[in-house]
């Protein structure tokens, strides 16, 4: 019988994969049987050899996503050194709190760029060459913040209730040219992002008794849904964001 979720062959790129989700979902791909073209603006040497050790192909690829400017490059230094591309996944992201009457122009604008304008362009990117071949994957990494307000974080809730209208938009676009365009909403995972709220003892406490799994998430936490929308086993899913958070979604 064919597994579902075979990603032999297959070839993904991974934003932001030297860390945290992106490294735990570079993992479970690379787990999968799929090629992983790591990229970010620091080395993913740890993934990139984790990614080898599992018997898969891993390169690096240098870019900072804070503009637009890498991402044509990206997609074709993956094709070149890895011989295609069939996933990607946009994962970079960066997070700025303050309070909206005092949030300044430069934290909008970063956060903006980065989550939501350098993912747009880099499924553009992306998208061109998975239209030529007729067959691709994309995975948006959404948040909690694409469903719900939060507080003191303006451009990030507005750049993640951004992607899920996007992750939507390419469905509809895209999804007769053989591609599935989907996103993942992590929970509160356990990561560099997050760490600020982790060191609070009120907050942290205030989160897991919130959270009906009782803990917080890891990075590995991700990685089923990230094979999933990757693999065959979702090839009718599409324009969905699925919440993988521990059920605090459903509280
Ligand atoms: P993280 O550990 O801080 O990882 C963020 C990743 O994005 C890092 O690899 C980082 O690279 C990369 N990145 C940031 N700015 C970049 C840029 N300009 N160019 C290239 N790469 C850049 O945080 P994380 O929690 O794993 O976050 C990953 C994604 O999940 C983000 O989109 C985040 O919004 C989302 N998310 C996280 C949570 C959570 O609870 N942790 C919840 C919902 C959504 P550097 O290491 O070089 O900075």
């Amino acid at each position: 019988m064919t597994n579902l979720f075979d990603l032999t062959g297959k070839v993904a790129i991974v934003t932001g994969a030297n860390t945290g989700i992106g490294q735990g979902i570079a993992l479970a791909l690379a787990q999968a049987g799929a090629s992983i073209a790591a990229v970010g603006r620091s080395a993913a040497t740890e993934t990139v050899e984790k990614a080898r050790v599992l018997g898969v192909k891993a390169e690096i690829i240098s870019a900072d996503l804070s503009t637009i400017e890498p991402v044509g490059r990206i997609v074709d230094e993956t094709v070149e050194k890895l011989g295609g591309l069939d996933i990607l996944v946009n994962n970079a992201g960066i997070i700025r709190r303050n309070d909206s009457v005092d949030f300044s122009e430069e934290d909008w604008d970063a956060v903006i760029d980065t989550n939501l304008k350098s993912t747009f362009f880099l499924c553009q990117a992306a998208g061109r060459h998975m239209i030529a071949q007729g067959y691709g994957k994309i995975i948006n990494i959404a948040s909690m913040l694409s469903f719900q307000g939060g507080i003191r974080v303006p451009s990030y809730t507005a750049s993640k209730s951004g992607v899920a209208g996007l992750t939507k938009l390419l469905a509809c676009e895209w999804a007769a040219k053989g591609i599935n365009v989907n996103a993942i909403a992590p929970g509160y995972i356990a990561t560099n992002n997050t760490t600020a709220l982790q060191a609070d003892e009120t907050r942290n406490r205030q989160i897991v008794e919130r959270i009906p799994a009782g803990r917080w998430g890891e990075p590995g936490d991700l990685g089923g849904a990230a094979v999933f929308l990757a693999s065959s086993a979702s090839d009718y899913v599409q324009g969905h964001v699925l919440a993988v958070d521990g059920g605090w979604l459903a509280r």
